[in-house]
């Protein structure tokens, strides 16, 4: 994707208040992330690791999604889950059911859509394996890494849509 600033970061976000998004602390290392090889820039806040954020592409456009993790991370948590974006088993919470916000009047009244993500929001680098997920595996699979890439981004879609229908 391309690279983004701050400001492209900020002014991306459908699904948080404009004061939230001034707020919230983008990644520290913004000149230095692997643009070339990210579907979507994707990091926990610093400031408050409970929540994380999404920005992608979408039409020339950028879609920033707002996110909250409820689970991942905890000691002796065993249980082994996927990423829905790539893919990716983990076990030790490296996966997280993270939860955002719905868009409009279903956000309003609090509805919010949960899915299970890459507790680092690192997809990207797995599927081009820049980034090994230490207690996990990617499955095995003949997908090729193009289509693996695809597939990232219908999943990433079909979120979005269930955010924003
Ligand atoms: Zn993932």
């Amino acid at each position: 994707m391309r690279t983004l600033t701050e400001s492209d970061i900020r002014a991306s976000f459908i699904n948080c208040s404009k004061g939230e998004a001034k707020r919230l602390n983008p990644p520290k290392d913004l000149a230095d992330q692997p643009w070339e090889d990210l579907d979507f820039l994707g990091w926990r806040d610093p400031g408050a690791p409970e929540r994380a954020y999404l920005v992608m592409e979408r039409d020339d456009r950028l879609v920033g999604i707002a996110l909250r993790a409820t689970s991942g991370g905890g000691r002796g948590f065993t249980a082994r889950s996927m990423c829905s974006l790539c893919l990716t088993t983990r076990t030790g919470g490296g996966v997280a059911l993270m939860v955002a916000r719905r868009t409009g009047e279903a956000g309003r009244q609090g509805d919010t859509v949960g899915q299970y993500l890459c507790g680092d929001l690192d997809c990207s680098l797995y599927l081009r394996s820049r980034k090994e997920s230490v207690a996990g595996r990617v499955l095995e699979e003949s997908l090729s890494p193009e289509e693996k890439i695809a597939r990232l981004h219908a999943n990433l879609e079909s979120f979005l849509a269930k955010i924003t229908e």
